[in-house]
């Protein structure tokens, strides 16, 4: 079984029904299973009326296999959902609800979430329970070009913004994850990221267009080698996906035998060390790694190239590759533009950034990354940015958001946030704040602002 993203249905295509669709760290479901859930939920929605909501749906929770289903279904539904990791404080919630008017969010956890003015739908395996009811406004439009997700991600002006995507770039995407990775129905994905980040759309689409499997691990799992290797080892695990920051401890790791399913190693998110490719081809010899590039709004990845020893020897700074086959790069004045299916509509409710950031070229959608870069050999190399965003961990963190959250606090005169960087990459996030009185402790701010931030930030 597999799922097709152009008519949005299962299609049956082996004969093998015990085979696992998605391990979550609630469950696993076959693919039989899978289908079957997300039927039913896309059944109840349609029951509830729920289906006609004009808005986007959230669905919060933490690496279970029920949060899949809800993608799925909400893709049946053609309805865009929104997903959200528990480690969101409710303010957060709250926040995103309101820039995206959303009306209804699937709780996949045991606990209520209790955003105001949303219906609250709980679900574990086949049960549903409507615990809050508001009614359903809009009626739902159909456009030729559907959303599939919005994924918020930090925003210079405080608040967060979502990145829409739509169905023509999650096809172009998939489609070229089919075409050009290497991966078939038989791969195993290890998935390392929260599915509220763009990373994760790696092995969350590719899983269902291939009928492959997908290997979800919490936090703990992946914080920690001892119980993520023995996962791996248990269901086979050959594609990794992760940001470099996070595979640094597992390249040193030598002669571990429990890795050798994996065939792969997937990156993308952030700078990948020359260093950190040649130890994983050295301790990892039976594995190709994968090094690829995009922001959120070009649909999590634009390039691709195998880093081979021939290009670790050549290249310090190592490349991010060519271009997708159904997109472009145009670099002006140093900046990467993105041109393409895979381009984002823009971010909900935002038509000033939407205007700075957006553009059309021939007639299809482009993005102004902020980027810089060069092309040498036939493929890109990105050389940084020179705005307020920064990775660290992996994580893209807006300074000026910071900033915000603490200007915000009643007894802060003014705060600044900076990036302390070494060797180009940033090592720590420092703020500067003045307080109204001098009692404020630095416990007490981070305190407060962990209301309305996550905790990476
Ligand atoms: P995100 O939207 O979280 O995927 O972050 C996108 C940003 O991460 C890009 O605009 C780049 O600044 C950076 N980035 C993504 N992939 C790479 C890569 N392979 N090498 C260097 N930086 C990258």
């Amino acid at each position: 079984m597999k799922f097709c993203f152009d008519t949005k249905t299962f299609i049956e295509c082996d004969l093998e029904p015990q085979k696992l669709a998605v391990v979550g760290v609630d469950e696993s479901l076959t693919w039989n299973q899978f289908m079957q859930r997300v039927n039913t939920l896309e059944k109840d929605f349609k029951a509830k009326g729920l289906d006609k909501t004009g808005s986007p749906v959230m669905v919060y929770g933490h690496k279970s296999a029920q949060m899949l289903v809800a993608f799925y279904a909400m893709m049946k539904l053609e309805i865009p959902y929104i997903p959200l990791d528990k480690f969101y404080p409710k303010e957060r919630l709250q926040k995103i609800a309101e820039i995206s008017a959303s009306e209804v969010v699937i709780n996949t956890t045991a606990d209520r979430i209790g955003i105001t003015n949303t219906n609250e739908v709980q679900i574990t395996g086949y049960e549903i329970n409507f615990i809050q009811s508001t009614e359903i406004k809009a009626s739902q439009e159909k456009s030729y070009d559907p959303l599939v997700y919005i994924i918020f991600t930090s925003g210079s002006t405080g608040e967060p913004k979502g990145v829409q995507i739509s169905s023509e770039a999650v096809q172009s995407f998939t489609r070229w994850m089919s075409l050009d990775f290497g991966f078939s129905a038989t791969d195993v994905f290890v998935n390392t990221a929260v599915l509220s980040f763009d990373l994760s759309v790696f092995e969350v689409m590719t899983f269902g267009k291939l009928g492959a499997t997908l290997l979800l691990n919490s936090k703990e799992q992946t914080a920690d080698p001892n119980l993520l290797i023995p996962r791996i080892e248990e269901f086979k695990g050959s594609i990794w996906v992760s940001t470099p920051s996070f595979a640094m401890i597992y390249a040193r790791i030598k002669n571990e035998t429990r890795l050798n399913s994996v065939h792969s190693f997937l990156f993308c998110g952030e700078v990948l060390p020359n260093d950190l490719a040649q130890k994983l081809k050295t301790n990892y010899p039976q594995a190709r790694v994968l090094n690829t590039y995009g922001p959120t709004e070009a649909t999590v990845a634009t390039t691709l190239v195998e880093i081979t020893p021939e290009i670790i020897e050549k290249h310090k700074s190592l490349p991010v590759g060519t271009s997708k086959r159904e997109s472009q790069l145009l670099i002006e004045e140093g900046e990467i533009i993105i041109v393409g299916p895979n381009v984002s509509k823009g971010y909900t409710n935002n038509a000033t950034l939407n205007a700075e950031k957006f553009i059309t070229i021939d007639g299809q959608r482009a993005f102004k990354t902020g980027d810089h870069g060069h092309l040498e050999d036939g493929m890109l190399f990105f050389s940084g940015r020179n705005d307020d965003l920064v990775k660290l961990h992996g994580y893209r963190i807006e300074l000026n958001e910071i900033s915000s959250a603490i200007n915000d606090l009643d007894y802060v005169l003014h705060g600044e946030t900076i990036a302390l960087k070494r060797n180009g990459s940033v090592k720590k996030i420092v703020s500067l704040v003045k307080t109204a009185n001098n009692d404020v402790s630095s416990t007490q701010i981070k305190e407060d602002i962990s209301n309305i931030l996550p905790p990476y930030m």
